[in-house]
C-alpha cells in the first residue's frame, strides 16, 4: 500500500515538474539592450558607408546575445558574447578599437554583476587580454575579489586560460592619429566605451562595460566603466545599467547605482529614473554621456544627453532596433 502511493506522488511530482517548466518555456520573457558609446555623434560628420558598418556590428552583437537568451541561456553569457562582438571590432573604443593614453599605450577596463547575487568583476588598466570583459567575469567567478587592475589582472587571466595578445593587436590607425591631433589640441576625447545588460528566462539581470577609456588619459587614470556602481550596476529587483560617458562624473554621481536605488526607494519607473539622472542632474553639471539598462518586465531605457549614442535593443515581444542618432 505504501509502496502504491508513494508511486503516485512520484507520478504528480513528475507531472507537476513538467507541467511547470512548460509554463516557463511559455510565459518566458527574455531582452537585452546594448551601446557602443555616445558622444558627439552627428549624422553630418559620419559617411552613410561607415553609418552602415556601425548598424551592421550592433545588429551583429543584438543577434549574438538573443540566439543565447531565447534557447533559454543565462543572461551572463548573452553579455559576454555580445560585448565580445563590439570588442573584436575597431569601430568602438574597447579591446581592439580601444583609445591610446597619453604614451601611447592602450588600457582598458571593464566589469560585469550579476544581479541575482549582487555579485560582481572588474578589471583595469590592463595591456595584453583580449576580451577584458572576460577577465572581468573571470574575477567575478574565479577570484574572491571585484577588481584587479593592471599586471596582477593580466597575470591572473593567463593563469585562467583567457586569450593574451602582443600589445600591438591594440593598434589601430584611427586611434592613433587621433591621439596625435588630441596631443597637438591638449583636449580629452571621451567617446566610445561598449556595453550590455541582458535579463534571460529566470529573471536574471546582468550588466556588463568595456572601454579603452578616454584618449590622451595619462597616470594611470580610472574610469567609471570598472567601478561597480558607476558605470555597471545590476539588481534583479530593480534594474541592470551601463553607462558610457565623461567618467569622472559617472563616478562622482554613483549614476548606475543611483538610477537603481530611485527605483528601489522611491519607486520611480526604469525610463524615470534615468532620465533624472542623465537629464537633470548630470546635465546640470555638464557631465556628458548616457546609459542603456533594462528590468525584469523588459522596461527599457537608452538615455543620453549626447547628440548621439550607438545603441539597441531585442526582446522576447519581437522588439528590436539599432539606433545612432537622436
Ligand atoms: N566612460 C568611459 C571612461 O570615462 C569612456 C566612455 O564611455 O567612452 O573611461
Amino acid at each position: 500500500m505504501r509502496i502504491v502511493v508513494l508511486n503516485i506522488l512520484s507520478v504528480l511530482l513528475f507531472i507537476s515538474c513538467n507541467t511547470s517548466s512548460d509554463n516557463v518555456e511559455k510565459d518566458s520573457k527574455y531582452g537585452i539592450v546594448i551601446h557602443g558609446g555616445a558622444g558627439n555623434i552627428v549624422k553630418e560628420n559620419i559617411p552613410d558607408s561607415l553609418i552602415a558598418e556601425y548598424n551592421n556590428k550592433l545588429e551583429e552583437a543584438l543577434d549574438a546575445g538573443i540566439v543565447i537568451l531565447e534557447k533559454g541561456g543565462k543572461s551572463i553569457d548573452a553579455v559576454e558574447a555580445a560585448i565580445h562582438i563590439l570588442e573584436d571590432s575597431p569601430l568602438f573604443n574597447a579591446g581592439k578599437g580601444s583609445v591610446f593614453t597619453h604614451d601611447g599605450l592602450n588600457e582598458m577596463d571593464a566589469s560585469i554583476m550579476d544581479g541575482k547575487t549582487l555579485n560582481a568583476g572588474a578589471v583595469s588598466g590592463v595591456q595584453t587580454i583580449k576580451n577584458p570583459i572576460s577577465a572581468a567575469r573571470t574575477v567575478m567567478i574565479r577570484s574572491e575579489h571585484v577588481m584587479l587592475s593592471g599586471r596582477g589582472a593580466e597575470k591572473f587571466a593567463e593563469d585562467h586560460g583567457l586569450i593574451i595578445v602582443d600589445k600591438t593587436y591594440f593598434y589601430t590607425r584611427k586611434r592613433w592619429e587621433s591621439l596625435q591631433h588630441i596631443i597637438e589640441k591638449q583636449k580629452k576625447d571621451k567617446y566610445g566605451t561598449v556595453g550590455c545588460v541582458a535579463v534571460d528566462i529566470h529573471g536574471n539581470i546582468v550588466a556588463g562595460t568595456s572601454t579603452g577609456g578616454m584618449t590622451n588619459k595619462r597616470y594611470g587614470r580610472v574610469g567609471d566603466s570598472p567601478i561597480i556602481g558607476a558605470g555597471t550596476y545590476a539588481n534583479n529587483n530593480t534594474c541592470g545599467i551601463s553607462a558610457t560617458g565623461h567618467g569622472e562624473y559617472f563616478i562622482r554621481y554613483t549614476v548606475a547605482h543611483d538610477i537603481s536605488a530611485l527605483m528601489e526607494y522611491k519607486g520611480v519607473s526604469l525610463k524615470e529614473a534615468a532620465d533624472i539622472v542623465i537629464n537633470q542632474k548630470l546635465k546640470s553639471v555638464n557631465g556628458s554621456g548616457g546609459v542603456i539598462g533594462i528590468d525584469k518586465d523588459l522596461n527599457i531605457c537608452m538615455t543620453f544627453n549626447t547628440p548621439g549614442m550607438f545603441r539597441g535593443y531585442a526582446t522576447s515581444n519581437g522588439d528590436r532596433q539599432v539606433l545612432i542618432f537622436k
